[in-house]
C-alpha cells in the first residue's frame, strides 16, 4: 500500500486529491495544523464522506521539527505540499505571515523531505498568480513570472525552490502550476463560490444585491477534481518536472457572473453592485493557460467544462442554504 502525506488536507484540493488517493488504494496522512476553529476543519472531508479515511497527523508548516517528526512517523512515498495562505487578497495585509506559510513553509518542507525521506516524491502546489503582469497572451511553463501580490511572491519563492531542489539534490521534485481550479469546496472568499453562495442566497430571497470587486479580471477556470488528477500524474512520471495545468479558456468575473445568475433565470446586472473595498492594491488582469505539455506528457486534460462547473456550484450552494432553511 502506498503511503501520501498532504499538507493543506482540509482544504480545497487537499479534499479531493484525498478522494482520488484513497480510490487508489492510498493510505492518506494529513498534516494538521492546531487552530481555534477545530471543529470546523473536517468540513470538506466530511462533505466527501471520507473525513474517517484520512489520518490526521498533528504539524505545522511553519515548524520543521514537526515536519521531520511526522516524515518520520509516516514513512510517505509521495508528499503533496498544498498548505498556504491561499488568498491573494489577504497577503497584503499579512504579507509576512503569507511568506512564512507560503514560501518558508514549502521550503521546511523540502529541507525535511531531504533529511528525512529524500526517497519520497514531492509536489509542489505552484500557481497562476505568479505570471502575474503576463509577459505572454498564453502561459506555459516557458513564460517569464512576474508576480503582482505577497502571496504569488511568495509561491514563486516555492517554485523555484522545488526546482533547485531537484537540480541540487535529486529529489522527485515537481512542480504544478495550476490555474484557478473551482468546486462546491472552494472557499466562500474566492471569487467563483462567493458568486454561486450569492446567487443561491438571492434566488431564495436571503439577500438582494451582491457586492463585488474588478468584474472586469479574466480567469482561466477548471474543476479542481481535474486538477488532482493532474497533480497525481506528475508524481507517476519516471522524471520530476513543472507543468501548467489549465483549460486554455479565459472568461472575466463579469461573464462568470452572468453565467451563475442565468442558471437560476436571474439577471446579474440586477444584483451586481461594484464596491470598492473588494479592489486590490495591484490586480492580475489575465490569466490564459497553456496547458500542451500536461497533454502531451501526462495524457492530461480537464474533463469539466466551466458551463458545468458553474452549475454544480450554484446547484450546491442552493442545496446548503436550503437545507439551513
Ligand atoms: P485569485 O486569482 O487567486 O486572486 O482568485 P480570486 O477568486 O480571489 O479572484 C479572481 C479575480 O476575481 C481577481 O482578479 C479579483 O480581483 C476578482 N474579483 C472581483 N470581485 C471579487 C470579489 O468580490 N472577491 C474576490 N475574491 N475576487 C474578486
Amino acid at each position: 500500500m502506498k503511503r501520501a502525506l498532504i499538507t493543506g488536507v482540509t482544504g480545497q484540493d487537499g479534499a479531493y486529491l484525498s478522494q482520488l488517493l484513497l480510490g487508489k488504494g492510498y493510505k492518506v496522512y494529513g498534516l494538521l495544523r492546531r487552530s481555534a476553529s477545530a471543529d470546523v476543519v473536517g468540513e470538506r472531508l466530511r462533505w466527501l464522506g471520507i473525513l474517517d479515511q484520512v489520518e490526521l497527523v498533528d504539524g505545522n508548516l511553519t515548524d520543521i521539527s514537526s515536519l521531520i517528526r511526522v516524515l518520520q512517523d509516516t514513512a510517505p512515498d509521495e508528499v503533496y505540499n498544498l498548505g498556504a495562505q491561499s488568498f491573494v487578497k489577504a497577503s497584503w495585509n499579512q504579507p509576512l505571515l503569507t511568506g512564512n506559510v507560503t514560501a518558508m513553509g514549502a521550503g521546511n518542507m523540502l529541507e525535511a523531505v531531504r533529511l528525512v525521506r529524500p526517497q519520497a516524491r514531492f509536489y509542489q502546489a505552484s500557481s497562476s498568480e505568479m505570471y502575474g503582469l503576463i509577459q505572454e497572451a498564453s502561459q506555459s511553463e516557458k513564460t517569464p513570472f512576474y508576480p503582482r501580490s505577497p502571496y504569488a511572491v511568495a509561491k514563486l519563492y516555492a517554485h523555484w525552490l522545488t526546482v533547485n531542489y531537484r537540480e541540487s539534490f535529486g529529489l522527485h521534485a515537481s512542480s504544478g502550476i495550476l490555474f484557478n481550479h473551482e468546486s462546491p469546496l472552494r472557499g466562500i472568499e474566492f471569487v467563483t463560490r462567493k458568486v454561486t453562495d450569492g446567487v443561491a442566497r438571492i434566488k431564495l430571497g436571503l439577500a438582494k444585491e451582491l457586492p463585488m470587486g474588478n468584474l472586469d479580471a479574466t480567469r482561466d477556470w477548471g474543476h479542481a477534481r481535474d486538477y488532482v488528477r493532474g497533480m497525481w500524474l506528475m508524481l507517476q512520471q519516471d522524471t520530476p518536472d513543472d507543468y501548467v495545468l489549465a483549460t486554455g479558456r479565459t472568461v472575466s468575473v463579469r461573464e462568470f457572473c452572468r453565467l451563475a445568475f442565468a442558471h437560476v433565470g436571474l439577471n446579474y446586472e440586477d444584483h451586481v453592485r461594484v464596491d470598492e473595498a473588494f479592489m486590490r492594491p495591484a490586480e492580475v488582469d489575465v490569466l490564459l493557460g497553456d496547458p500542451a505539455k500536461a497533454k502531451r506528457v501526462l495524457g492530461w486534460q480537464p474533463d469539466v467544462q466551466l458551463e458545468q462547473l458553474v452549475a454544480e456550484m450554484v446547484e450546491a450552494d442552493l442545496k446548503r442554504h436550503s437545507a439551513r432553511g
